[in-house]
């Protein structure tokens, strides 16, 4: 038996205790002036994280579900329309879509780098839909329905192949919106602008997370879009706000979809500290590769020479995953799985009628993925005793022929 402390999957104890004082101070300022939502603290906030991001605007909102649906409708998604994503993602993904009244088709992911496969895309595009020369939209051949826009998700912290992505939209006049809810500070290389973007700057507009678990996480429920669009912020503002342009005076039928002032006061806070967390969960994803680069039976994360990811997963793939897992969590390692149904095998999507073996891709890498511990303060020491532990717990389990 082994006598090392259990490791966490995720630490959210030790970065909360050391600002404590900071987000006391918030709360106290929140109930001085009993600005509760909206207000300096939340502006303050948008201010500084499309500052962080590189765009013109930020909005924050109340939730990454509702940042998503935001830029969608905003970005111009109409009810009865198709957008594309991922199956292996998120449910917020797909409900977001549903949510804005469209359709989610779902296209098949790369092998190593689990992002949106852009020659999926295309064969989707070519494929199963049409081009009406008239008015140079993409429809769906099943149905007839606009495929409107394309849904990239910035998995696991690592941006997927946007220049590639971003031709194959505008060749088809699909809008991008960026799912960046795991993906705060990720860099892509574009070739096409000789350039490193972040995420959140390619697309039309980009949402974020703040689940309290995401790299920046709020103390509750919290999210924002980016966008460099005057119109997509306006309207994102008016969405978030009962459609509201002024006090009483709604443009639209909106939400309730607000950031409150408390969790931007928080989010201010953990956004000094976001470029040093996301700089020691690339140097713990460095010293997990280090460690388990000769391990057998375990593929470690890709990296494409475009994509600097900031590891809000470090997601591995090792055969007879499930018992893997379990001695793991018998040694005391926490470990996740990301996710362990791909969304059109899911029952939520059983109405888009697709089978077992409609995205193999996906559905492989469900079977097979595992998210071992990855936070900013996670020691090496700890990070020694969870490689130990899966070389020894792969080693153990009967490979099936
Ligand atoms: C967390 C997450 C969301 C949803 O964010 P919430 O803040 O939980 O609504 C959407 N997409 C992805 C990929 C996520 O990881």
């Amino acid at each position: 038996m082994s006598t090392h402390p259990i490791v966490p999957f995720l630490d959210l104890l030790t970065p909360h205790r050391q600002l404590e004082e900071a987000f006391v101070a918030v709360f106290k300022r929140a109930l001085a002036t009993a600005g509760f939502i909206g207000g300096p603290m939340v502006d303050g906030f948008e201010r500084e994280f499309a500052d962080f991001c590189g765009t013109c605007h930020a909005v924050g909102v109340a939730s990454g579900t509702d940042a998503l649906r935001f830029a969608l409708i905003a970005a111009g998604v109409q009810p009865g329309d198709v957008v594309v994503t991922v199956p292996n993602t998120f449910i917020a993904t797909a409900e977001a879509i549903s949510q804005a009244g469209a359709t989610p088709a779902f296209v098949d992911v790369d092998e190593r780098t689990f992002t949106m496969d852009p020659e999926r895309l295309r064969s989707y595009l070519e494929r199963d839909c049409s081009r009406d020369p008239s008015t140079r939209k993409t429809t769906t051949r099943r149905t007839g329905a606009i495929v409107r826009a394309v849904v990239p998700v910035h998995l696991f912290g690592q941006m997927a192949d946007m220049d590639a992505i971003g031709e194959i939209a505008a060749e088809h006049d699909l809008i991008v919106v960026e799912d960046a809810c795991q993906a705060h500070g990720a860099e892509y290389f574009s070739k096409a602008q000789s350039r490193w973007r972040r995420a959140g700057t390619i697309g039309a507009a980009a949402a974020f997370s703040f689940y309290p678990g995401k790299n920046l996480g709020a103390c509750g429920e919290a999210g924002a879009i980016t966008t460099d669009d005057d119109r997509i912020d306006a309207c994102c503002r008016m969405l978030r706000d009962h459609g509201q342009s002024r006090k009483y005076v709604h443009e639209m039928e909106g939400y309730n979809g607000r950031l409150d002032a408390i969790q931007a006061g928080i989010l201010r806070v953990k956004l000094e500290r976001l470029a040093a967390w996301n700089a020691q969960r690339q140097t713990c994803a460095a010293v997990y590769a280090d460690l388990l680069q000769d391990c057998p039976g375990v593929t470690l994360p890709y990296v494409p020479d475009w994509s600097r990811p900031v590891y809000h997963l470090f997601v591995v793939r090792v055969a007879g995953r499930d018992a893997v897992q379990q001695s793991l969590t018998a040694a005391g390692v926490g470990t996740g799985i990301h996710y362990p149904i791909p969304l059109h095998l899911t029952t939520a999507y059983v109405r888009l009628g697709h089978g077992p073996g409609a995205f193999p891709v996906a559905e492989r890498a469900a079977g097979e993925v595992l998210s071992l511990p990855m936070f900013p303060h996670l020691s090496p020491g700890s990070q020694r005793y969870v490689a130990e532990q899966l070389a020894h717990s792969v080693a153990a389990v009967p490979v099936r022929a």
